[in-house]
């Protein structure tokens, strides 16, 4: 399976923060959730979130 946030093959599907491969990823798709009621449009606006990076 991958993780919904950052795609990342899990190789440890024992994982408690299943179906994130991490803790971090969890908040993440947490607080994207969270901020489809608060969000501004503004499309010259970068998004809130850069892009996931190889940091592990
Ligand atoms: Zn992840």
């Amino acid at each position: 399976m991958t993780c919904p946030t950052c795609k990342a093959l899990l190789h440890e599907p024992q994982s408690r923060f299943l179906p994130f491969c991490s803790e971090r990823c969890q908040w993440l798709d947490l607080s994207r959730w969270l901020a489809e009621d608060y969000r501004v449009a503004d499309p010259q606006e970068s998004p809130p979130w850069p892009e996931e990076e190889k940091d592990g």
